[in-house]
């Protein structure tokens, strides 16, 4: 066990970089057209605390959603984007993103957790309308692949 880093030559503590986003989109409309669900991709990457150097990597997909769609309704009935009826406009954009961690039980049996942050927006070229939020994924720490 421990993380030795090829270019500092000794044992290291890990940080957590800012999760890069992959992949992010929205998915297919349901139905009814009420609501709408994303999906996306994040890679997460653990660097020598000390050098920098990229040593662990988890690629994780996630799922956002739903987000009501009534507000974009009510705010433009008539914008192009609704009148479409397959809205297949919408846009969705990343924001920032965040590393965090967290630990689970206690002592020698601990797991920690490596967790990406990311804020989204969605929004309609034709109107006002956007929604926002923060989804997290997580991967275990000890799940992480070595990169060298
Ligand atoms: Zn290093
Ligand atoms: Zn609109």
């Amino acid at each position: 066990m421990g993380n030795r880093c090829e270019s500092c030559g000794v044992f290291v503590s890990l940080e957590t970089a800012e999760p890069e986003i992959t992949n992010l989109e929205l998915d297919e409309y349901d139905e009814d057209m009420q609501e709408i669900h994303f999906h996306g991709e994040m890679r997460l990457v653990r660097t020598c605390a000390e050098c920098g150097d990229e040593m662990k990597e988890a690629n994780i997909e996630f799922e956002g959603g739903p987000i009501d769609l009534a507000e974009h309704i009510d705010l433009c009935g008539d914008c192009p984007t609704v009148q479409q009826e397959l809205w297949d406009n919408l846009e969705i954009e990343a924001g920032e993103t965040e590393a965090d961690e967290r630990g689970e039980g206690s002592g020698r049996y601990m797991k920690t957790f490596i967790i990406g942050k990311l804020n989204w927006e969605i929004s309609c070229p034709d109107c006002d309308f956007t929604a926002e939020g923060t989804i997290e994924a997580e991967e275990q720490a000890s799940y992480f692949e070595d990169l060298y």
